[in-house]
């Protein structure tokens, strides 16, 4: 009766669904504060001062036109401000006919991807990831080519992705800092990975897009070099959002900037502020444009996430679980003692901790930890994971 891929797709996400669950039974028989949920990416931090000084300037100005429809690609000043902030980190030459204010990264990521694929033209994913790219890639009528990344370090296998490239090869998609491993990839894998792109470029004649999907560029770590996409890629368009450098995520703001180095960028970019419109976002919420195109420069600190990462890393490996240290974003990706880590995670509830399989994002073996909660929650949970390892024998 209904959409059947969508509705037999529904069981799909049951996964997430029982951990909400399981959450709500188990707070509600041990107490909130007993519980430890790392389940989800969602963070309990209030934007910056700034951002909030901001949005409270708009919501009380009279400025005739504030909420009026607008040019679906957005302001054309905000446009201009995302232009020359990012033309300033890359060195590529940018205006504000290269940018699409978009509702977030999502908004974005199916824009995009809806005006550079043709039915059954192929998107390489780079495993684990974040699970909605499969669901933003069949919207598009694409089909998704799962790469995994290098055994425990999940850096780029260069080697691989090349293999995986075809003539049906549109484009690849980064996510760096990455959900769910918090891994950032090096300058030397990406270099490397342009090298590979170009080769197969030039054997099938065809143009192959990096669609850097980057709402954690600003949270990284210990000084680590997060390269620029756009300086590093000719054929590169990045996808943005202040969901959380700015703690915004309920206010469905981003943009998408598009490189001057693709060649017909103009004919891009006129696809995608017409699929702005036609796929129902028509524009992104006017006063967060205002809002976020006047705090560029500003983020959340990421003293805020590099403590709680500190304090569970620590912790976890000391008690003999494996991780690859988190170098951004504020996820931690933690190998399962057993081969099942559905069975792992279902243990875990037995201490009143909930992490998620990391089947959930194509790699099975491992589960994903957000630990972008209340530090007091994380030094509480602590205990949990000790008898956790204690269990498998860890210690
Ligand atoms: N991409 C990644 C890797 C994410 O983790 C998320 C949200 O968690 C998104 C995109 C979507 O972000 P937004 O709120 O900007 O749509």
């Amino acid at each position: 009766m209904f959409n059947q891929k969508i509705v037999a797709s529904l069981g799909k996400s049951s996964m997430i669904r029982a951990m909400f669950e399981a959450g709500a039974r188990l707070k509600a028989e041990y107490g909130e504060e007993n519980v430890f949920d790392f389940s989800l990416g969602n963070p309990e931090i209030e934007p910056p001062v700034q951002v909030q000084e901001t949005i409270r300037k708009y919501v009380n100005s009279q400025t005739p036109g504030l909420h009026y429809y607008m040019n679906n690609a957005g302001y054309q000043d905000v446009r201009a401000k995302v232009a020359e902030y990012l033309q300033k980190k890359s060195g590529v030459p940018l205006t504000h006919d290269n940018i699409l204010m978009v509702c977030g990264a999502a908004a974005g990521m199916n824009v995009t991807l809806k005006a550079l694929l043709n039915p059954g033209e192929e998107v390489i994913v780079l495993s684990p990831f974040f699970v909605e790219y499969l669901s933003y890639i069949d919207n598009a009528d694409g089909k998704p080519v799962i790469v995994k990344t290098e055994k425990d370090t999940f850096q780029i296998d260069v080697e691989a992705v090349k293999n995986s490239i075809t003539p049906k090869t549109k484009g690849i998609i980064l996510n760096s800092p990455n959900n769910p491993t918090g891994v950032v990839y090096s300058r030397e894998s990406l270099e490397r990975l342009r090298g590979a792109i170009e080769e197969k470029e030039k054997e099938f004649g065809t143009s192959i897009f990096i669609l850097s999907d980057e709402p954690y560029v600003s949270i990284v770590y210990d000084g680590i070099e997060l390269p620029n996409m756009l300086s590093v890629f000719k054929n590169c368009i990045v996808i943005n959002s202040f969901s959380k450098s700015h703690a915004l995520p309920g206010e469905r703001i981003g943009y998408v900037a598009v490189s001057s180095r693709i060649d017909d960028v103009e004919t891009l970019m006129a696809a995608m502020i017409t699929l702005n419109r036609t796929l129902g976002f028509v524009n992104a919420p006017a006063l967060f444009q205002k809002v976020v195109a006047e705090n560029l420069d500003v983020a959340v600190d990421t003293a805020f996430y590099q403590e709680k990462r500190d304090i569970l890393y620590n912790h976890i490996t000391s008690v003999g679980f494996e991780c690859v240290k988190p170098s951004g974003a504020f996820y931690l990706f933690m190998k399962s003692p057993i081969e099942d880590e559905v069975e792992f995670c279902a243990t875990a509830q037995k201490y009143n901790l909930l992490i998620v399989p990391g089947s959930g994002f194509g790699c099975p073996g491992y589960v994903r930890i957000a630990y972008c909660y209340d530090t007091a929650m994380i030094k509480r949970s602590l205990d949990a994971f000790t008898k956790l390892a204690r269990e498998y024998g860890l210690i």
